[in-house]
């Protein structure tokens, strides 16, 4: 007999199972919980879309439209992306639906992405994110706000103190016009030292550079020009509100003026949480303010300003591993009658209390799964107890056995089981 070598997931995808799924339910639910206190709901958009969507809008030169993009042609030979962000196709959602009618629009979205990059740990090729986008306010307000939301997911999930917020502005458009020619001059004077990628990128793109990974580049960029001199007025005073902002939500943050983000249509503000415990993927949560985006998906100009956090990587931050729920488990012994063993399991679940059956198996084996199972409660049924209208309750914390009519269990399971099942 040949054996047939057992199929892998694809490289850098996985499958969520036990802990890691109840780490990712717990990060998303506890989001979901967060923003719904902010006026958020919830959105889902389709996992494709033309490529169009994401190439204009997150610029050429980007990471992720140069090289991380999963994108294929259908048997139509039109060119589709599996999306590897959740903006755009948000700002493209709004113009889509006409929402840009009904101005603001909070949106709370998760799901899979999709990103062809090298996997490591923090770093995936299937990966989820949960993320937030604010359409329609033009004051800094807004992005404190949505900030500030942020920042209480963290505090929720309990490790707000892993991370540290940095924050930037990239100023109006003239600001970083005359910021970009000021880099150019710089780099130019010491293009010997760049990195070839970054040399293509001071051609199309030069403001790119600041994000680059390459260690010879990042000496270089210790000495490069800020954009906080080149700020007009306006950005001035809207990065002087969005400081003061975040200091009346309460939100500590230093100042880098390194982060552009990777994205190309951010303008003011950008933000990451970051964090020194996971190795280089540093960035957990982040976003910034793209004013222009809604306008390239083919809408009006819509201010706005967001974020996007990985899942797996705040599951990975996670000091406390969410437990599974616990169960009552019904075990019945001989032939009991099924109609009997039915009639208690949907009743127990009728009353909210989460209820499984001990399938077959012997005694010994039964109890040895639903211990595996973390039960709170193991519930014997047999002849002898069907006879006499009982069942037999062993509360598996202290062993104690209770015989109880099934009467009373089907009235007041909660009170007899008096555990915590939530
Ligand atoms: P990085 O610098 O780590 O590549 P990024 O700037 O590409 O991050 P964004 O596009 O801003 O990341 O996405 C927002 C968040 O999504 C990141 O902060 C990170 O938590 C998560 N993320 C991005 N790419 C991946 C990936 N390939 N695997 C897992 N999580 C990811
Ligand atoms: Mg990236």
């Amino acid at each position: 007999m040949h054996t047939i070598q057992p199929i892998q997931p694809v490289r850098g995808t996985h499958d969520l199972i036990g802990d890691h799924k109840l780490s990712h339910l717990h990060v998303i639910q506890t989001a979901r919980h967060i923003v719904s206190l902010y006026g958020f709901e919830e959105w889902s958009t389709p996992i494709f879309e033309e490529t169009r969507v994401f190439s204009r809008s997150l610029g050429d030169l980007s990471d992720v439209v140069s090289k991380e993009m999963y994108s294929f042609q259908d048997r139509e030979g039109e060119s589709l992306t599996l999306r590897p962000e959740g903006t755009a196709a948000i700002c493209r959602a709004l113009v889509t639906n006409t929402l840009t009618q009904s101005l603001p629009q909070k949106v709370f979205y998760t799901g899979p992405m999709f990103r062809y990059e090298r996997p490591q740990k923090g770093r995936y090729r299937q990966f989820h994110q949960i993320g937030a986008e604010l359409l329609g306010a033009a004051e800094p307000l807004a992005d404190a706000e949505v900030i500030a939301m942020g920042f209480e997911v963290l505090k929720a999930l309990g490790i707000a103190d892993s991370v540290t917020l940095e924050l930037n502005t990239l100023g109006d458009t003239q600001s970083r016009d005359a910021w970009r020619k000021a880099l150019v001059d710089y780099f130019v004077a010491h293009k010997h030292r760049l990195s070839e990628e970054s040399l293509t990128r001071l051609e199309k793109n030069p403001l790119r550079i600041l994000d680059s990974k390459d260690e010879g580049d990042k000496t270089l960029l210790a000495e490069a020009p800020t954009i906080e001199p080149f700020l007009t007025p306006e950005s001035r005073i809207f990065w002087e509100e969005l400081q003061q902002n975040l200091n009346m939500f309460g939100v500590q943050y230093v100042v880098n003026p390194y982060i552009v983000r990777g994205l190309d249509y951010y303008n003011h503000t950008a933000f990451e949480f970051v964090t020194t415990h996971l190795g280089a993927q540093g960035t957990v949560l982040a976003g910034g303010r793209y004013d222009g985006l809604v306008n390239q998906m083919g809408g009006p100009d819509v201010p706005a300003i967001g974020w996007a956090a990985g899942v797996e990587r705040l599951s990975l931050l996670l000091k406390e591993k969410p437990q599974a729920a616990r169960s009552v488990v019904l075990v019945p012994i001989g032939a009991p009658s099924q109609e009997r063993v039915c009639h208690i399991l949907q009743g127990l679940r009728a009353q909210n209390i989460r209820t499984e059956i001990g399938y077959k198996g012997s005694l010994r084996k039964r109890m040895e799964r639903a211990g595996k199972r973390n039960a709170s409660h193991v519930i014997f049924i047999g002849e002898d107890e069907l006879a006499r209208d009982v069942v037999r309750v062993k509360n598996m914390e202290n062993g104690q056995e209770t015989e109880v009519t099934c009467a009373c269990l089907m009235q007041e399971a909660k009170e007899i089981l008096s555990h915590d099942f939530e």
